[in-house]
């Protein structure tokens, strides 16, 4: 088993050669980053095309095999993964962080390694036969960012090479030694060139957009970034999976059991510190049971301790990044300069760390105001009141966004008739942002296109090809 030291300092270079990367909770340097330049991509890509048809002849039962020992080597080295993804990501060893998204890259590996694509008879009549067969699509091109930086890597990896594709992954110039580090278990068991990791920043993220040698990218950040990469796949036509940003609606329904659904409510708000795609990040809660949602969540903010990930017991962390918390921290303060009520929170929390923001619930918002309108992405959450259901699925369906959404309501087949009326890729029921291996996952609207998951995530990584005779 390698240990933590061992991997940071196989993939870290040194201080004259990289870039330094600090822990998110401390700011003190961690590790140095390679910056690989556009002369890198070209070498790696050229090795990812080299590679890929005898990766791909390997057919789909070697390729299962090696990706599930891959799995083996993720879980054997989990403790030392989390270690270091909770020191540069920020989030706490515990709870449904680190330890928690380390251990679904095996999952979404495995799911990845077993789920079968056989070719589909669309059409057989009068001595007539067409099959849909699933072919390897050639290099696939991964683009992730810094807040599931170690799952959304695997997410875009483990579908690319089951389907028999090589892939060139970069990471987020704010989290690239957690993916390297990833990559550097995967390359024990793949052959060279199969996967490269390009540590490089934004400039190297828009040459790979506009590559002559990526057959497909799969993309995972921001909408702004998402609208770029489909202005340069006109130069080559790459195939696209965008998952974008988010902001995500929850409507809370006349007769919640509230006291049965907090701590689920909790969650599916300040998961990863409010840093996720598909977190709720506007919740509209019936005027009849608006100040006991808002009570119960301010209880629940002010009990769930906040610290340096490292430090056992914590379940939320700092904001990743300086730009993060410039961002949560404004949107905090116009929210409170337009009379929006801070029940608790709306402060850093200095003594912390430097990027640390408590945990914030405010109240007596509209829409309107850029923290309901706009993606907060931290761990403040409007709570906003309405009088009319069909006034709340109205302005759910306001933004731009469709990512995910949630009905919380004790009469579940009433919460699902409101959820067929919500603009969003996946509306959960009494939940919020949980996903599931065999299930699609992906956005509408300015939220992106294409899925991710199961045989759905497969078919996204692969030409679909006809034999008709
Ligand atoms: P970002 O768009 O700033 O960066 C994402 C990646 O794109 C980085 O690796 C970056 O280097 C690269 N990049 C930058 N400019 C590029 C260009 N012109 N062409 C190609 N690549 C380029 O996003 P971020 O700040 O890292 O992530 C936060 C955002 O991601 C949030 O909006 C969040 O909602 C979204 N997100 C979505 C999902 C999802 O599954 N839908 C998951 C996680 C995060």
């Amino acid at each position: 088993m390698t240990t933590t030291a061992t991997l940071l300092e196989t993939v870290g270079v040194s201080a004259d050669e990289g870039r330094a990367i600090p822990d998110a909770a401390t700011r003190e340097t961690i590790g140095y980053a390679p910056v690989h330049t556009i002369a890198d991509l070209d070498a790696a890509v050229a090795a990812a095309r080299a590679a890929q048809p005898a990766w791909n002849a390997l057919g789909h039962a070697e390729r299962s095999r090696i990706l599930n020992e891959i799995a083996d080597d993720i879980e054997a080295d989990a403790e030392e993964l989390a270690v270091l993804l909770s020191r540069e990501q920020g989030k706490p060893l515990d709870g449904p962080n680190a330890r928690f998204e380390v251990g679904a890259c095996g999952v979404w590996l495995r799911n990845a390694a077993d789920t079968v694509l056989e070719p589909e008879v669309v059409f057989e009549a009068g001595g007539q036969r067409a099959e849909l067969h699933y072919d390897a699509l050639g290099v696939v091109g991964a683009i992730g960012p810094w807040n599931w930086p170690m799952m959304i890597a695997v997410w875009q990896i483990a579908p690319s090479l089951r389907m028999g594709n090589a892939v060139v992954v970069k990471p987020s110039e704010y989290t690239p030694l957690s993916v390297l580090a990833l990559v550097e278990v995967f390359n024990r068991h793949l052959p060279d060139g199969v996967l490269t990791a390009i540590s490089g920043d934004r400039e190297v993220g828009a040459a790979i957009a506009g590559h002559s040698g990526f057959d497909k990218i799969m993309f995972t950040g921001s909408t702004a970034t998402g609208r770029r990469i489909v202005e340069s796949s006109a130069s080559n036509l790459a195939r696209l999976t965008l998952e974008l940003g988010g902001n995500d609606a929850g409507i809370v329904l006349p007769g919640t059991d509230v006291a049965a659904v907090a701590e689920t409510l909790f969650w599916g708000i300040f998961l990863n510190t409010g840093q996720t795609c598909a977190a709720l990040k506007r919740l509209y809660v019936h005027e009849s049971q608006y100040e006991e949602v808002v009570e119960t969540l301010a209880r629940l903010a002010q009990a769930m301790p906040m610290g340096r990930g490292l430090d056992a017991g914590n379940v939320l962390g700092p904001l990743q990044n300086e730009k993060q918390f410039a961002i949560v921290k404004g949107l905090v303060d116009d929210a409170r300069a337009r009379g929006a009520r801070i029940v608790t929170g709306g402060e850093a929390a200095p003594e912390l760390g430097p990027l640390f923001y408590r945990t914030t619930v405010v109240a007596d918002i509209e829409d309107g105001a850029p923290l309901v309108d706009e993606e907060q992405f931290g761990p403040v959450i409007p709570v906003i009141r309405y009088t009319d259901v069909d006034d709340a699925v109205r302005r759910a369906n306001a933004s731009a966004q469709g990512l995910g959404a949630s009905v919380w309501g004790s009469d579940v087949d009433a919460a699902v008739e409101v959820a067929r009326r919500i603009e969003a890729g996946t509306v959960w029921i009494n939940n919020h942002g949980a996903i599931n291996p065999f299930v699609p996952f992906g956005g509408t609207k300015a939220s992106g296109y294409g899925h991710e998951f199961g045989v759905h995530g497969l078919k996204a990584v692969a030409s679909p090809k006809v034999i008709a005779r």
